[in-house]
């Protein structure tokens, strides 16, 4: 099996201009309805990690069918996306944490399968309980949250202090928050951050909310940085076959990560 090429320029991926009406109307969701109180109340529903114990293959068995309504690139299923972005990392030399970090970064949509809708699970992260950036996806779009009219909220800081930092922010809800509570025992620091950050495409590609950040957000950045090509140029119709790869991921998966993990 040969690891997936990197066929298509940049410019080719993360067109929203031209994406399918369904990802503007996942987005329209997810802005409307991201706000302080909802993210808090998702983090105090699943973040407790009570809801079962399961095996990292049993999650990609539940997410087999699952396709990422918030992509504009993709049209695999989660599986297939989560195989081609560790072949990608693999055939790259990258080591074994960032290519087992690239095969289970978006784990977190099972959180489908408990049954949130896509709009709370998937697309680009933000904080809420500051003012939103226009820099942030379809920004246009928060003209309906009704954060947006909140006094509190609306300033640059918001509920936060100026260099707090990422990891003192609320970001809105999803598989990547979600994921890194699952992992967080497990795997050493830049993996934790490409899983927690890997979304929030406004700060680490385009220089967004620099007045939240603290110095050690740079080596977060750098980590999601170096991850975020395999994430997006992996993604091609070439399917990687599961079976034929089962030799090599088995073991990596079995050296970094316990046999069950708290959901
Ligand atoms: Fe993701
Ligand atoms: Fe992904």
């Amino acid at each position: 099996m040969e690891p997936t090429s990197v066929a298509k320029p940049e410019s080719a991926f993360r067109d929203y201009a031209g994406a399918r009406p369904a990802v503007r109307e996942l987005y329209r969701l997810n802005h409307a309805h991201q706000t302080v109180d909802f993210v808090r109340a998702k983090r105090d529903e699943y973040l407790p990690l009570r809801r079962r114990r399961m095996g990292v293959w049993q999650a990609f068995e539940a997410l087999a069918e699952l396709v990422d309504e918030s992509d504009p690139d993709l049209e695999a299923t989660q599986q297939g996306h989560a195989l081609q972005t560790a072949e990608a990392l693999r055939a790259a030399g990258e080591p074994r944490w960032l290519v087992l970090t690239g095969l289970v970064h978006d784990l977190g949509k099972v959180l489908c399968l408990f049954g949130e809708p896509q709009w709370a699970v998937v697309g680009d992260t933000f904080p809420v309980g500051c003012a939103f950036d226009p820099r942030v996806v379809h920004a246009e779009l928060f003209a309906a949250n009704p954060d947006a009219s909140v006094p509190a909220y609306a300033t640059p800081c918001g509920i936060y202090r100026e260099g707090c930092g990422l990891d003192a922010l609320l970001l809105s809800w999803g598989h990547d928050e979600y994921l890194y509570h699952v992992l967080r025992p497990y795997l050493p620091p830049p993996a934790l951050a490409v899983i927690r950050y890997h979304s929030f495409y406004a700060w680490h590609s385009h220089g967004a909310y620099a007045h939240l950040l603290a110095p050690e957000d740079d080596e977060k950045r750098a980590a999601v940085r170096r991850f975020n090509p395999y994430d997006l140029y992996s993604k091609s119709e070439e399917r990687p076959s599961w079976p034929a790869l089962r030799g090599y991921y088995e073991p990596l998966v079995g050296e970094l990560l316990p046999a069950e993990l708290q959901w």
